[in-house]
């Protein structure tokens, strides 16, 4: 059933519209791929799914079950069950990354943790994502690398278990063997749960083998085209080339 609505979304960084008239539905469980040449707008979809506040909705709504998220901020967006990795993910200096992942689910459920359980899937996560333990008591994300800075938002994404997880470039200056554990790490979040999932990406790599359910291509804001997993395959032999033209 619906997850996730969009419905002629238009918005617009400091009064320059960025997106335009953007409608599409996400289903609970399901998986949508994002992709566009650069500067399409598709972080900007991102944010404003999230709710940051530079982002102006201009018309339109977006609704999670049913209700309207506009007004929410976007603590109340993450209790609610949206997540976000960023492309360029924050360093936080003096929280580890345990106590980070401790205090997130405890806001976002709004209940005392289970130590235990806690303990047994965040064992389980780092496994599938090749980290080392040692991780744990390191201040979040400092001085990490860039893939272990992607892993680390890919254990966030395991352990929050968000009911719709976006993903803005998460493959983006990884190298194979890094693309590969991340690649293991989703779909591992679409074997477990329920979760949905809107991966935005320029690389197929990622891809290779997830479950892919829906292709949108963003051209200058429209999103010009929706497809199937085969949508991915032409945008790889062929480009954006066909789409360039739609988002005149
Ligand atoms: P994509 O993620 O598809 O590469 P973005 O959403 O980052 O595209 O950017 C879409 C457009 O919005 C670009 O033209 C970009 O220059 C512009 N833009 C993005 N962020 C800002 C900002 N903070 N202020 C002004 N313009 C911005
Ligand atoms: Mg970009
Ligand atoms: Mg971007």
């Amino acid at each position: 059933s619906e997850l996730l609505k969009v419905n002629n979304l238009s918005v617009a960084i400091d009064d320059t519209e960025i997106l335009k008239n953007i409608d599409f539905t996400i289903g609970k469980g399901e998986t949508h791929v994002l992709m566009g040449p650069n500067g399409a707008g598709k972080s900007t979809l991102g944010f404003t799914l999230m709710g940051n506040p530079a982002y102006e909705i201009k018309s339109g709504d977006i609704e999670l079950e049913g209700e309207s998220i506009i007004e929410d901020g976007t603590d109340v967006r993450a209790k609610k069950g949206l997540f976000l990795s960023f492309q360029s993910p924050y360093e936080v200096a003096g929280i580890s990354l345990e106590s980070f992942l401790r205090n997130a689910i405890r806001q976002i459920t709004g209940k005392p943790l289970k130590i235990m359980q806690f303990k047994k899937d965040l064992k389980e996560a780092m496994e599938i994502l090749q980290m080392d333990e040692s991780y744990l008591t390191r201040d979040l994300n400092v001085g990490f690398s860039g893939g272990e800075k992607k892993k680390s938002e890919i254990l966030q994404m395991l352990m929050l278990r968000p009911k719709l997880a976006i993903l803005d470039e998460t493959d983006s200056g990884l190298d194979v063997d890094a693309v590969r554990t991340v690649s293991r790490g989703i779909e591992a979040y679409q074997k477990n749960r329920d979760g949905a999932l809107l991966i935005i990406t320029h690389s197929t790599r990622i891809l290779e083998a997830l479950k892919v359910d829906y292709t949108h291509i963003l051209v200058k804001g429209k999103l010009v085209e929706t497809g199937d997993a085969a949508l991915v395959e032409e945008i790889n032999n062929n480009g954006f080339a066909r789409f360039e033209k739609l988002g005149e």
